[in-house]
């Protein structure tokens, strides 16, 4: 089988949030689930290694690129059906938030400034802190169903109970399956209030969080140790501001490590050694990064 629009050596850095990464040997943007399942086809069939790429804002690319095949997933197509949302899995959730404030549907606005796709949603149960702050949404509890892919390449229809989400958590993690589309239950609400909590969180973002376009991250890298907080943590160790290389751990948000000047991969990694070395040696826990590290570094 071939794909129209593979693509060789191509530099994965600005797919990603962090802007950092060396070339994929194979790279296919993938515009709809057929393509994305085409492939994956062509992967099995060349046997190569293959990863699907969403936004890339949980990742860290290697300086030496993906030795395989990138399927940059842009399959987008979406459908409204009274309060379902049906989506393709690399519609953006900030897409999907707009056009369901737009029509009265509440539910996806609790993740409003959170760089994702459907896809990467799933496989981390996207969350963020309810309106009362105290509590967590996850995405996972909006489910209704999903089309995806076994590792056969068979096609199968799932419910939310197949994912098994948890905090950071799906069975996405701990097997080789593709998402192609995903169904959300969401309730019907006046369009203002929802605009208004998008407003709040973009703003609570903006003061938390470091802004992405300046200073480009992945995100909180360490996962969250419950009851003490990898933040403070890394606060008590004395490394905010912590610097190697262009990498730097934010000074506004301490879970953050930043391309703060042209950073390599090294560079963040390194970072990230440095961090959980420090924090282990004053405060004892050990930090376990969330992101992940993809390709050679
Ligand atoms: C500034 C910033 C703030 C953030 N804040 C939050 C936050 O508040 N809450 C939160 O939960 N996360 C947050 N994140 C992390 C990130 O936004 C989420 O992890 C997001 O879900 C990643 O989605 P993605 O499409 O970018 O996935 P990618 O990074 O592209 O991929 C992540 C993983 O998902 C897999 N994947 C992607 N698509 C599919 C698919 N179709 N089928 C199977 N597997 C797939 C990939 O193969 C990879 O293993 C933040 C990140 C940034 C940069």
């Amino acid at each position: 089988m071939n794909l129209e629009n593979l693509q060789k050596n191509v530099p994965l850095a600005p797919f990603t949030t962090y802007k950092i990464g060396g070339p994929a040997d194979l790279y296919f943007p993938a515009k709809s689930p057929e393509a994305i399942t085409a492939a994956l086809l062509y992967a099995r069939d060349h046997q190569l290694p293959v990863f699907i790429l969403g936004t890339g804002a949980n990742i860290l690319v290697g300086d030496r690129g993906f030795r395989g095949l990138i399927i940059h997933n842009q399959a987008q197509a979406v459908a409204l059906n009274g309060h379902q949302l049906t989506a393709d899995s690399g519609a953006v959730i900030g897409d999907l938030i707009e056009l369901t404030a737009s029509q009265g549907l509440s539910g996806l606005e609790h993740f409003a400034g959170i760089p994702s796709s459907v896809g990467g949603a799933l496989w981390q149960n996207l969350h963020f802190l309810a309106p009362n702050r105290q509590e967590t949404v996850f995405i996972g509890d909006l489910v209704e169903s999903a089309v995806i892919l076994d590792e056969e390449l068979t096609t199968h229809t799932v419910d939310r109970a197949f994912f098994r989400f948890g905090y950071d958590y799906s069975l996405l993690h701990d097997r080789p399956l593709t998402v192609l589309q995903a169904t959300f239950n969401l309730i019907p609400a006046d369009s203002t209030l929802i605009r208004r909590q998008i407003e709040a969180n973009l703003d609570w973002r903006r003061r938390k969080h470091p802004p992405l376009e300046t200073e480009p991250s992945a995100g909180s890298v360490f996962k969250k140790i419950a009851g003490v907080g990898a933040g403070r943590l890394i606060d008590q160790a004395g490394l905010r501001g912590r610097r190697l290389g262009g990498a730097k751990v934010s000074e506004k948000h301490t879970n953050f490590i930043v391309n703060a000047s042209h950073a390599t991969a090294a560079d963040v990694r390194g970072l990230i050694d440095l961090v959980q070395t420090e924090v282990e040696a004053k405060t004892g826990y050990r930090l376990e990064p969330e992101i992940q590290f993809i390709g050679e570094f």
